[in-house]
Formats: structure tokens, C-alpha cells, sequence
């Protein structure tokens, strides 16, 4: 994949200018920037000291765990499950490489909206499925309709995955649309895998909105402590759906990785079942940054951005920039602007969508402001060919 590849290039390079001393704003990060609430790292150290926890668990997780789990999904996503539907996962990352590898069969294929997470289709393309992309952009909000999903499905359509708010445009689904989807899903018979790793970070007048009450039995929701808590280095996620769905792949992690670390689990413990504050203060904190970039981006010339309605990214078109200035693709426009900005952004071609950037704002405001500065610069600069 010459995009990933691309992408990772322009990480590493980043990393080892700062390494060697230069001055580099990186927007690249997907993960927040705040270290983990207080009580839960103590709730780790009191975990680490208890030799309970130095030994292996249950594959599924720690009952308390799994059973706060239950109780969150209960509230959050408004779907009535126990903890016999709860698989607690290394990361939700490995949550989708077991939904994937549960449901699918060879050639099942799966409709996946673009721009998606990179993810997404190595997960399904390993567990032999077949990614059918469903492309969007910013004249519909980065949001798929019910024709577009109805035009892409075919006889082997199995799954819908879904992903809301979204990485990494940034859209959240109204409610309206979310059950309409629901409703469409559940009529045509499909799975859908439904990744609510963003849901407490809406911002303005948006709201997170779950899918899954919608479909009787056929859904896997995504989730974890990473983003919400700031929790990304603990790396404890799960996955929560139809008891059968879990026990199998509860199955295959047992022979994969078995359980998650025990004194993570502790602290993913204490992350769901104690106070919300500190999550709400990084909400804020996400949602004046989210402003600022937005207004910046909006108003340098040849960029095309809409306001982004969740998580912690902006998802800008630059297409108008690359005719101006000359460049062939993001992924050419990126590596200059590092080289000669000292600013990191991740070209939109590693997510299936030519020439669009993706800027995390989740690092602090005052090198948010200080990379938009440069990179506004280097976007009015000269054209590379005359
Ligand atoms: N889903 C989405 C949409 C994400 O953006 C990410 C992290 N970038 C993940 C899942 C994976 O999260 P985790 O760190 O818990 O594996």
C-alpha cells in the first residue's frame, strides 16, 4: 500500500527531526495529549502490588470489568446486555481484528465508508473478507446515505461497519440518519460493526448516537478506554455483542494474546466506574482547539475545510492548494511541508481520499497555533512549477 507506506515515511521522518533537534509541530498524533486522570494510574499502582494480578485471568476479561462494561453500554449505547456479552480486548484494535475474524467468511464482503481509519480493511482483508468502499466527502458532511450503502450492497454484502463520530474526518451522525441506517441494516439481513471508540468526544450541538439498539442480534460494538481517558498507552479496549459472536472470539484470543494485563484491566476499571470530570475538562480543553483549527484552516487560501463535529481531527480538502502550488498528491505536499515547514500533517491518501490532510488537534494550543501559522505560510507560498 503505497499511501500507508507514505504515511509512515512522514511519521518517521518527523520523529527523527525532533530527535536531531529540530523544531517540528506534529498533527499527526491520534491520541490525546493529556497523561491519564490521577485515580486511575493510582488504581494501577495499588493493581501492580496485589499478586492476584501478577498471574494469568480468564481470556474474557476480569468479571468486574466486563460487568462495568455491560453497565456502560447499558447507559451510553442504550443496549440492554450482560457481561457474557462483553469481551475485553488488548486495545479495540484487536477488538476489530476479532469481530472481522468471527464473522467473516471467505469473500464476505464488507461496505466500509471512505474516508476510513487505516485499519479497517487489513483487519477485513486478513480475515479473508473483501472491503467495499463507500465513498463520501465534505458535500455530504463525510456522511454515507442509505442509497449510496443500498447502490454498494450485493449478495455477498455481510457486514456494514460503521464508525461515528468518525476517524478521520471528524463527522458525527445526527440521530435521525444513525436510525436510519439502523433500520436499513436490520431490513437487509447485515451485520454491522459499530466502532464508538470517539463517543465522548461530540462537541457543540452534536451527539453520539448509538446504532446498535437498532439490530436485534447482528452487531459488534467497538470500544475502549484510549480516547476517552486518555488511556491509549494502557491498551485495553473490548468488543461487545451476541454471546455466541463472543464466546468465538473469545476463542481466538484465548489462543492469540489470552487476557489483557491484569493491573490495565484494573485501571480500565477505575476509568469506567469513577468520576467523569476529568473527561469532561479534556473535552473542553479538545473542543477550543477544535475551534481554532477550524477557523484557521477555513481561512487559508486553497483549503477547503468543514467543521469537524467530533473526535479530535480536521479532515481538510487541499485540493485547490496542490493545483496552485504545483504538488501531484497530499502525500508530495506533506513530505515539503515538513522538510521546509517543520509542520507534520498525515495526507489523506493513507485513508483512501486524494488530497485531503488529516490534523489532529489533540496537542497543546499554543503549537496548534504556531504549526497553523506555518503551515498557512507555506500555503501561500510560491508555485513549485511555472
Ligand atoms: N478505532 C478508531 C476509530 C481509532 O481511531 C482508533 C485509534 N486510532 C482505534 C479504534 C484503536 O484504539 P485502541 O488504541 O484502543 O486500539
Amino acid at each position: 500500500m503505497i499511501a500507508e507506506s507514505a504515511t509512515l515515511a512522514i511519521d518517521g521522518k518527523a520523529k527523527s527531526m525532533v530527535a536531531a533537534g529540530r523544531d517540528v509541530v506534529i498533527f499527526g498524533a491520534g491520541e490525546p495529549d493529556f497523561p491519564t486522570p490521577p485515580h486511575i494510574v493510582e488504581a494501577a499502582q495499588r493493581a501492580a502490588a496485589d499478586p492476584r494480578n501478577h498471574r494469568y485471568t480468564a481470556t474474557a476479561g476480569l468479571p468486574p470489568l466486563r460487568e462495568a462494561v455491560a453497565e456502560k453500554t447499558r447507559r451510553d449505547s442504550g443496549l440492554e446486555v450482560s457481561s457474557d456479552s462483553v469481551l475485553i480486548t488488548n486495545g479495540a484494535k484487536q477488538a476489530i481484528y476479532n469481530a472481522f475474524a468471527t464473522l467473516l467468511d471467505p469473500g464476505d464482503e464488507v461496505l466500509v465508508p471512505t474516508p476510513y481509519w487505516v485499519t479497517y480493511p487489513e483487519a477485513i482483508s486478513l480475515a479473508g473478507g473483501v472491503p467495499v468502499e463507500v465513498p463520501t466527502d465534505e458535500t455530504s458532511g463525510f456522511r454515507v446515505t442509505i442509497q449510496q450503502l443500498e447502490a454498494a450492497r450485493s449478495s455477498r454484502t455481510k457486514v456494514l461497519l460503521f464508525v461515528s463520530p468518525g476517524n478521520p474526518t471528524g463527522a458525527v451522525y445526527p440521530p435521525s440518519e444513525v436510525e436510519k441506517i439502523g433500520d436499513w441494516a436490520a431490513r437487509r439481513g447485515l451485520w454491522v460493526v459499530t466502532d464508538e471508540i470517539y463517543e465522548h468526544l461530540v462537541y457543540g450541538d452534536n451527539q453520539f448516537h448509538s446504532l446498535a439498539p437498532l439490530l436485534s442480534d447482528r452487531y459488534v460494538i467497538v470500544n475502549g478506554v484510549a480516547k476517552t481517558f486518555a488511556m491509549t498507552g494502557w491498551r485495553v479496549g473490548w468488543m461487545v455483542g451476541p454471546p455466541d459472536v463472543i464466546r468465538a472470539a473469545t476463542n481466538l484470543q484465548s489462543h492469540a494474546t489470552s487476557n489483557v494485563g491484569n493491573v490495565a484491566q484494573m485501571a480500565a476499571l477505575a476509568a469506567l466506574t469513577g468520576p467523569m470530570d476529568s473527561v469532561a475538562l479534556m473535552r473542553a480543553a479538545f473542543d477550543r482547539r477544535r475551534r481554532t483549527m477550524y477557523e484557521g484552516l477555513a481561512a487559508m487560501p486553497g483549503v477547503v475545510c468543514r467543521e469537524p463535529e467530533g473526535a479530535f481531527y480536521a479532515f481538510p480538502s487541499l485540493r485547490q492548494a496542490l493545483a496552485t502550488l504545483g504538488f501531484s498528491s497530499s502525500i508530495e505536499l506533506a513530505a515539503a511541508l515538513l522538510e521546509e515547514a517543520g509542520v507534520a500533517i498525515v495526507p489523506g491518501e493513507a485513508f483512501g481520499a486524494f488530497g485531503y490532510a488529516r490534523l489532529s488537534y489533540a496537542l497543546g494550543d499554543a503549537d496548534l497555533v504556531r504549526g497553523l501559522d506555518r503551515l498557512e505560510e507555506f500555503l501561500a507560498g510560491r508555485p513549485r512549477q511555472i
